[in-house]
This record gives structure tokens, sequence and C-alpha cells, in this order.
């Protein structure tokens, strides 16, 4: 437990980005309290994700002892055309997981008593000597240090950075999950694919993912799908994040309130585009998640005592598949930067002048990859301006930016 005398940090979100910084923090003797927005846990919810062993270490180090396997093993990527013929395929051997198999060991490793739900972060104001947080119920805090890790439409960048906005880059992804036990016997071989498919519009990515309880047994699996779907900006997207009460919701809408017209026309787009067994998935989801595709570059990273870390401060497009990654190598940077030095906007200073440029690389990296479905074509390689194959797709697509092997880097 931190001394009487430690450093008091505010964590503004409680997702990965938060919980790896508010446990490196804790681990190296700050006083942290966590404010996170939800009024429940967010354990039960997201869909899969791209795992990395960098993730892994910084897991390690920031508390996490867990002997699970970090998720389901896949030996690398395919790509499969419209017809469901394979086109291209590249080893990498990666595990692959679920969002919550990062988000419960750090929310379970980090002291319940100093994670606060239902904080809704309004204000931000600071001094030569702290810095204090408002939030919407009245509650209000000083620290030495705020760590804003509220996510893409962060408040706290709201209040230093306030002419940052997301951008939508003209494309949905529409993620679900399904139990492995319901598919039918056809589904097999496709479920223990990383697989891309290209059906003429957008995109599809499939991979196995554990189950609600961590499990990576065979039959307790889940599959994970995502479809890079075209959805132009303006009346149509508006019409997508606009729920059955007929309440339009910015930027994104809440699982539960996706009208149930527009996963409908999804499945029917899915039966009549996606080979046969691949439309099984979003035939058989329970439950969708629209994500809006957005890129968002911050201008810095470090304000005085206030420091923006993970979504908050860059968004690469999910097609890197390290947003994950991102948000734990900044904890970890921001963590040994203030270890170095008593004056805390001096380390903050330190701490984005290592984190902004491989975070430029990851969006451009992201921006890359999805540029194709952004101009409407059916692949990659349909406009060779955009020097992009599909192998090398498949090579670069959910895997660290930084430090990837010789021969794959742009
Ligand atoms: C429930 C959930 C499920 C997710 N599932 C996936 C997934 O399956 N696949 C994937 O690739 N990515 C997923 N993500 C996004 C992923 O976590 C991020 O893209 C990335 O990892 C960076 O995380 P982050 O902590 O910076 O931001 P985020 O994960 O977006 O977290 C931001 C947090 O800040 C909180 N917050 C927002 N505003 C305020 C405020 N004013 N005051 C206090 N708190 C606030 C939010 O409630 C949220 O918990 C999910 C995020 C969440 C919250």
């Amino acid at each position: 437990m931190p001394q009487a005398t430690a450093r008091r940090a505010i964590v503004i979100g409680g997702s990965v980005g938060g919980l790896f910084a508010a446990n490196l923090l804790l681990r190296r003797g700050w006083d942290v309290q966590v404010h996170e927005r939800a009024t429940g846990g967010l354990e039960s919810r997201g869909t899969g994700i791209a795992h990395h062993p960098e993730t892994e270490a910084i897991m390690r180090e920031a508390g996490v002892r867990d002997e699970q396997a970090p998720g389901v093993r896949v030996p690398g990527r395919c790509a499969v055309d419209a017809a469901g013929r394979v086109v291209a395929r590249q080893d990498y051997p990666q595990y692959v997981t679920a969002w919550g198999r990062v988000f419960n060991p750090l929310r379970r490793a980090f002291p319940a008593d100093r994670y606060h739900h239902g904080r809704d972060l309004v204000a931000v104001t600071q001094d030569a000597d702290a810095v204090t947080a408002r939030f919407a119920d009245g509650a209000q805090v000083t620290a030495d240090l705020l760590v804003g890790a509220d996510g893409f439409r962060s408040a706290v960048r709201a209040t230093v950075a306030p002419q940052v906005a997301p951008i939508y880059a003209g494309y949905v992804g529409w993620r679900g999950v399904v139990e492995e036990a319901e598919f039918s016997p056809e589904f097999a071989p496709v479920f223990e694919q990383f697989t891309f498919g290209f059906p003429g519009r957008g995109q599809t990515v499939g991979y196995p993912i554990p189950g609600l309880d961590e499990s990576v047994a065979p039959g307790r699996r889940r599959y994970n799908f995502l479809w890079y779907y075209p959805v132009d900006g303006g009346a149509a997207l508006t019409d997508l994040l606009t729920d059955a009460s007929g309440r339009a919701h910015a930027y994104s809408i809440p699982p539960a309130l996706i009208r149930p017209d527009h996963a409908a026309a999804l499945q029917a787009d899915a039966a009549a585009r996606l080979p046969a067994p691949y439309a099984e998935a979003p035939a058989r989801a329970r439950q969708f998640l629209v994500q809006p595709i957005y890129d968002l570059e911050s201008p810095g990273m470090a304000f005085g005592r206030v420091a923006l870390l993970g979504d908050a401060a860059f968004v690469a497009r999910p097609h890197v598949g390290t947003g994950v990654l991102k948000a734990a190598q900044d904890a970890l940077a921001l963590a040994e930067a203030l270890a170095e030095a008593a004056d805390i906007p001096a380390a903050l200073a330190r701490y984005a002048a290592a984190r902004i440029p491989p975070s430029r690389a990851a969006v451009a990296r992201s921006r890359r990859l999805g540029a194709f479905i952004e101009r409407r074509l059916p692949q990659p390689e349909a406009e060779p301006a955009l020097g992009l194959t599909l192998p090398r797709l498949l090579a670069l697509s959910g895997r660290p930016v930084e430090g990837i092997s010789e021969g794959i880097a742009d």
C-alpha cells in the first residue's frame, strides 16, 4: 500500500488504458484512485482483439498473476475471396483473445476500494502545485497528477485540447460474438482460422476467442467476427446510430440500443454476399456492436500535470489490432517517466516525446490498411497507387507497428 507521503494520481476512465496506468503507478508507490463513468461493471462487454507478447509482459509488470493461456493460438492468417476460396496465406503464430481477457485480470489486480463507478468527469483545473477533477455528481478530487484514459471522446482532452475531434473514416465495424457450441458442423474448419474476407465491399475478419469464463477448451470458446462495412457519413450514419425511441446518438450507439432493423439488414446482406459458411456468424449472433471507425490525433499527450493516454490521445483504426497494446505501452512509458523525476510536468513532457511518434505511426499504418474500404474498392489491389497487396495486408494487419520483423515493416 502507498505511504502517507505518496504522490497522488487521479485516473479518469477505468477501462484497459486506465487500469494499466493505475496498476503500474500503484506498484511504484503512487496513491492512485480510478474514476469511471459507467455505473455497472465493464467485465462482460467487449469482443475480440489480437494479442501480443508485449501486452502480456506489461500485464505482468502491472501486477497480473495469471497462469491461464492468454487466448486461442492461431498459426497464421488467410484471405478468402468472395467465393470462400483461400487466395493468400501468411504464417504468423499468435494468440487472439477477448477484450475481457485483458480487462478482467487488470481489474482483479487493482484494489476495488480505489475504483469508483458512476464518476462522470466534467472539469479539470490545475495550477503549479496540483490538479483537480470535478464530476457530474458534484464530487471533487485533487492530486499531483491526472491521467486522462477516458477514451476517444475524452472529456479530459476536451479541457486541454478542445480543438481535437474524431474524424469519421466512412465505414463502421459491425462486430459480434457467437458461442462455439451454436455453430453447425460445417463451420468447424472455419472456426479455428484467422480469416480475412473480401466480399466485394468492405472487409471481414473472423477468429476464435476464449469463452466468457476465459476458457480456451474446445466447445467452450467463442467466435469473433468483424465486418468493416461502408456507411456514408451524414444521414446514413445518423440513422445507424439512432435507437428505436428516435434518439440519435453522437459518435457511437450502446450495443443494446442498435435497432433490430439494422441488425436484420446486416444479416440479410451477409446471407447474400458472404460465402457459406461465413454468413453463419452474423446469422447466429444474438447481440451486435457497431463501431464507427474514426481517426484521432492529439497535438500532445502532456499538458502540465495532465497526461493523455490510450484512445484519449490517439485512435488508430482497428486494422492494426494494437489499441490495447498502445494503451499499455503508453501506461508503461508514463510510469517509467514519472519514476525518474520529481518534476511532474517535466516527466510528462518526456512521456509525450516518447509516445507521440509511435502513436502517429500506428494511426498512419491503420489508415493505409483501411484506405481501400474508405475508397469503396473491393480489395486493396484494385488501386495500385495504394501500394498494398493482399499478402502485405495480411502481414501488416493485427500486429504491432513497432519492432515487427525485417521485410514486413513499411
Ligand atoms: C466495455 C468496453 C469494451 C471494449 N471492447 C473492445 C473490443 O472488444 N475490441 C477492441 O478492439 N476494443 C474494445 N474496446 C476499446 C478498447 O479498450 C480501446 O480501443 C483501447 O484499448 C484503448 O483503451 P482506453 O482505455 O484508452 O479507452 P476505452 O477502452 O475507450 O476506455 C475509456 C473509458 O473511459 C470511460 N469514460 C469516458 N468518459 C468518461 C468521463 N467523462 N468520466 C469518467 N470516465 C469516462 C469510459 O466509460 C471507458 O471505460 C472496448 C472498450 C470498452 C470500454
